[in-house]
């Protein structure tokens, strides 16, 4: 998966993928293709998605995010991709 952004900092066009980081992790590290997309999904419907790509709780970067087996969604109302 590829998607471009635009770096809300620099302006800058940013790609991000989850193929520049997969041979990063361990598979143990890591969720399936399936839990990622399905909590990407959550993410972009999400009214707490800032600019198409960051998490208003965490700050995070979603796409990076929902790839990691130990990170939970933080909205404070309830985890949203459980
Ligand atoms: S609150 Fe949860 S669902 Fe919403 S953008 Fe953040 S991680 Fe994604």
């Amino acid at each position: 998966m590829e998607r471009v952004r635009e770096c809300k900092s620099c302006r800058t066009t940013v790609v991000e993928g989850i193929q520049d980081i997969d041979h990063e992790l361990d598979d143990d590290k890591t969720v399936s293709e399936e839990v990622y997309q399905n909590r990407l999904d959550t993410c972009m419907e999400c009214p707490s998605l800032a600019h198409g790509s960051t998490c208003k709780f965490s700050g995070c970067l979603v796409s990076f995010r929902a790839y990691l087996i130990e990170k939970k969604c933080p909205d404070p109302s309830g985890d949203r991709w459980s």
